[in-house]
């Protein structure tokens, strides 16, 4: 298998090397030369496999001959080794609704599920075709740890994460400044996210500080991110349908960067017998607007008690335009500019009916968000995270629609207790943290004293392990 640029400037390359690649090097999201196609026998024989050979199937066909199966098959099972689940990504049955548990991770947000598996896959690519790879992002709370706990302790990789000292939750900046492994960077910025987004966006635009410490970015563009995330739609599926094809299966996915739906569209693109898929937002309702009325148009950003989805303009959403416009780069690029020029862009009647057959979409409040958390728990006693609340309630309407559930309620606590007055019990990798030791130094917002801090870093650790 073949990956190209939705912008059309890249030659061709194979999986190892789009996976290195990221973003692709014409500004452009990388995609499959072909999105492959299951036969009914295929897909009936996989609904009967457990998470990890599930897994193995489904990403062969991505990475066709780059990574023999053997060791594909060790870096699924050393990547969700680190589950606290047996069954990796659990359907729970509560209140008449299937919700797709997808928080047994390590830093109990569904973004593990991706992270856990990419981190390994660096890492075997860079001892098998030698380099390093410096990572370097900001996080306003949940990116962060995920990709922190994704690469801590592997070899070739350090990571530098820069959060807003004192902004982010306490259980989110313990999740990252709690791992001590010499490979992981954290840094408390004394200023605000854009702060700390400006920053790492200036050094990236240092193109002789970013070639000669061969800085990358953690970003949900990762081709790897979402195909990982193919394969829950597919284990749910099997799961639910027990193989029989006539049954197709509605999930509704609380969205932001669009990676996670944009990964269902696909499942259902690869035959999986897929009926709706539901785009979730909160009050950033650019997507559901979009799925509306065919326009995109990005607006300001709302704080909302579903923080991992407060953006406006989604990174996946490119991958989605591509394939509307039916795999034509120069369409795609045309589009951009119109975005680029007008703040806006708009698809025609007909590509609009077809979003409309791809997908349903729904914009929740914070106040329906509370209240779907106490309806819940109140019927079921069972308990939601805001975003979790955000699917749930986007799908009152398609009562059989499996709901994905992306984070632990604790890990958001504070909107749990606003919704029901009650803490949740913290899982097992939310127990302790507080008690833990920490690692971070702080520094100010400005990129000079970041980037020191980077070259002093690296060049000791270059001097310690040449
Ligand atoms: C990142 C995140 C989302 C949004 O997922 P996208 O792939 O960005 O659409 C939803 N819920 C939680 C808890 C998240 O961390």
């Amino acid at each position: 298998m073949r990956y190209l640029s939705t912008r059309g400037g890249v030659e061709p390359v194979g999986f190892a090397e789009a996976v290195m690649m990221g973003l692709g090097t014409d500004g452009g999201l990388l995609v499959p030369e072909r999105i492959p196609t299951l036969s009914a026998d295929t897909l009936t024989g996989w609904s009967q496999l457990s998470f990890q050979p599930l897994a193995v199937e489904i990403l062969t066909l991505f990475v066709g001959d780059s990574i023999p199966r053997a060791d594909l098959v060790g870096l699924v099972e050393r990547s969700y080794s680190t589950f606290f689940h047996p069954e990796v990504t659990p359907l729970a049955e509560h209140g008449d609704r299937q919700w797709l548990e997808l928080f047994h991770g390590p830093t109990a947000a569904f973004k593990d599920v991706a992270l856990q598996l990419l981190g390994h896959v660096f890492e075997y690519l860079l001892a098998r075709e030698g380099g390093v790879l410096r990572i370097v992002g900001a996080t306003s709370g949940d990116t962060g740890s995920a990709a922190i706990y994704g690469v801590r302790g592997k070899a070739g990789i350090e990571i530098f994460i820069l959060h807003p000292k004192g902004r982010v939750s306490p259980i989110q900046e313990r999740q990252m400044t709690t791992v001590l492994d010499a490979n992981v960077h954290n840094i408390a910025v004394q200023g605000t996210f854009d702060d700390a987004q400006r920053i790492v966006k200036t050094l990236f635009n240092d193109l002789p500080f970013k070639q000669q410490y061969r800085l990358g970015a953690v970003n949900s563009i990762n081709l790897a991110r979402i195909l990982a995330q193919t394969i829950y739609y597919f284990y749910a599926w099997g799961r639910i349908s027990g193989g029989d094809l006539r049954r197709r299966v509605s999930f509704s996915v609380p969205t932001g960067n669009f990676g996670d739906v944009f990964a269902g569209w696909l499942a259902k693109r690869m035959g999986l017998p897929i009926d709706r898929l539901i785009v979730a937002t909160n009050r950033n309702a650019i997507l559901s607007r979009f799925v509306e009325t065919g326009v995109y148009r990005a607006g300001e950003v709302y704080h909302t008690l579903s923080p991992a989805m407060d953006i406006q303009l989604a990174s996946n959403f490119e991958r989605y335009l591509y394939y509307l416009l039916d795999e034509d780069p120069a369409a795609v690029r045309a589009l951009l500019a119109e975005m680029e020029q007008t703040g806006q862009l708009q698809v025609d009647g007909e590509r609009q009916r077809r979003v409309a057959e791809d997908f349903d979409a729904r914009a929740v409040s914070d106040a329906e968000t509370l209240a779907e958390i106490r309806r819940v728990y109140r019927t079921s006693g069972y308990l939601l995270c805001p975003h979790t609340a955000v699917g749930a309630c986007a799908a009152a309407d398609t009562t059989d629609a499996v709901v994905l559930a992306t984070a632990h309620p604790a890990k958001f606590d504070a909107a749990v207790v606003k919704a029901i007055g009650i803490a949740p019990p913290p899982p097992p990798p939310l127990q302790g943290l507080l008690e833990r030791e920490t690692r971070c130094v702080e520094l100010p917002a400005e990129a000079e004293a970041v980037s020191r801090f980077m070259r002093e870093t690296l060049d000791t650790s270059a001097r310690e392990h040449p």
